[in-house]
């Protein structure tokens, strides 16, 4: 890498604007506008978030009116944007069966409140003894202490162990290493176990097979462990499906979600049960955060489904996605510092070559000199350095030219440098 490149490090605080990335000072469609008058495409969505694209006034005046007419509500009462927002996921979003949503901020206070969700279920269910939630490695479920222990981004984990909950973590791909664990602990210590559809940060898009699917549910339900997926990536359509799970074998017992569904325009997350947990816990209370079911967040986050419905988005994510991994293949598909490119919808990842620097950090440095933006990802092995793709999903087909284009180019200038 040369001397005046410098890859952001997404895993540390920024405090300062413009001492790790241009500054931003508009965007449009999949581009991103600096104060210095550069287009940068943004091929990874920021955080793999903006799906509807930027800049969509439709939404922001959905917020603007929101504000306009109203204040603060605390979340036990229902107002009309809650409402709506509420009977929109169960009306036209979520599996039959999953009638009720708990609002939220965001990714991270979703995975917490699902894993609280799983605790208490048990607990009134007279199951007091299971509290375990079993996570996978690699995934990334968030930063709250719960999600943090529940993930094993080393990176981010680093200095924090000791004041996480021990949570125990299995492979990413080895249901038979479940098993084990669920016999050595005793399922009767379970509570969940907590999955990525299709692994994000931590493993740059990695996607199971549908046997393993199958022999995760199967052991699952036999021992009565809650099946929780964690879309705050996936969801919304980011896979080319409505959610990520819906590509294989399996059938949640809980659902969260963040991201893609404020679309980046308002900060919201969402946990859904299916009918028979909430009916289990009525009477015994679940506390809301202050901003659960923000009003104005809600009205923002109903404008920003309504555009994927109406614009049928989420088959133009299969379809693009598909476009994406074709020239992904022709381009890189037989590049010396590919491992393997994956993925589902535009939601795909290119794993690198580990070269004993940082190769992906070096590829987004490279990116954003070609005034592209792309999410590094991997957290050590079994995955060390990949990149992710996640773009709006309005983009168009000559974008996604460029991003390809332009990401080899980044790929090469960094293997080069390696
Ligand atoms: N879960 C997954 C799969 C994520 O990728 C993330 C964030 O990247 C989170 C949870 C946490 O979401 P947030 O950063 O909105 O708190």
């Amino acid at each position: 890498m040369s001397a005046d490149l410098v890859a952001p490090d997404i895993n540390r605080i920024h405090f300062v604007p413009g001492t790790t990335g241009p500054t931003i000072v508009g965007a449009d469609g999949v581009w991103l506008l600096t104060a210095d008058g550069r287009r940068i495409l943004d091929g990874a969505g920021g955080a793999i978030v903006s799906n509807i694209g930027h800049g969509r006034s439709e939404v922001a005046e959905a917020v603007r009116d929101a504000l306009d007419g109203g204040g603060y509500v605390i979340p036990i009462w229902p107002t009309p944007h809650r409402e709506r927002l509420h009977d929109l996921l169960v009306d036209r979003w979520l599996p039959a069966g999953m009638g009720h949503v708990f609002f939220t901020s965001g990714g991270s206070e979703s995975a917490d409140s699902a894993i609280r969700l799983a605790r208490a279920y048990h607990v009134a269910c007279g199951r007091p003894e299971r509290w375990k939630v079993v996570g996978r490695h690699p995934s990334y479920h968030g930063l709250t202490l719960g999600a943090l222990a529940l993930g094993s981004h080393r990176n981010r984990r680093a200095g924090f162990e000791p004041i996480l909950p021990a949570f125990p973590h299995v492979p990413w791909d080895d249901a038979a290493a479940l098993e084990a664990l669920i016999e050595a602990e005793g399922a009767d210590s379970i509570a969940a176990f907590v999955f990525e559809p299709i692994t994000g940060a931590a493993g740059g898009c990695l996607v199971p097979t549908d046997d393993y699917w199958r022999r995760v549910s199967e052991l699952c339900r036999r021992h009565d462990i809650l099946l929780i997926a964690d879309e705050v990536m996936t969801g919304f359509g980011r896979t080319g499906r409505r959610w990520g799970h819906q590509h294989f074998p399996i059938e949640p017992d809980v659902i969260f979600g963040g991201k893609g569904l404020g679309g980046g325009y308002v900060p919201i997350g969402m946990v859904a049960a299916t009918d028979t947990i909430v009916e289990a816990l009525r009477g015994s209370g679940f506390m809301f955060f202050t901003f659960t079911g923000g009003d104005a967040m809600c009205a923002g986050a109903a404008a920003v489904l309504d555009i994927v419905e109406r614009e049928h988005l989420v088959e133009r994510s299969a379809a693009m996605g598909d476009v994406l991994a074709a020239r992904l293949d022709d381009a890189l598909g037989s590049h010396p510092a590919v491992v393997e490119i994956r993925g589902r919808g535009l939601f795909r990842g290119v794993e690198l070559r580990p070269s004993g620097g940082s190769l992906a950090q070096a590829v987004v440095a490279e990116a954003l000199a070609r005034d592209l933006w792309v999410y590094p990802a991997g957290s050590g092995p079994p995955v060390s350095d990949a990149v992710m793709l996640g773009p709006a999903f309005t983009i168009a087909d000559v974008e996604v030219d460029a991003l390809v284009e332009r990401l080899t180019a980044a790929i090469d200038a960094a293997a080069t440098r390696a």
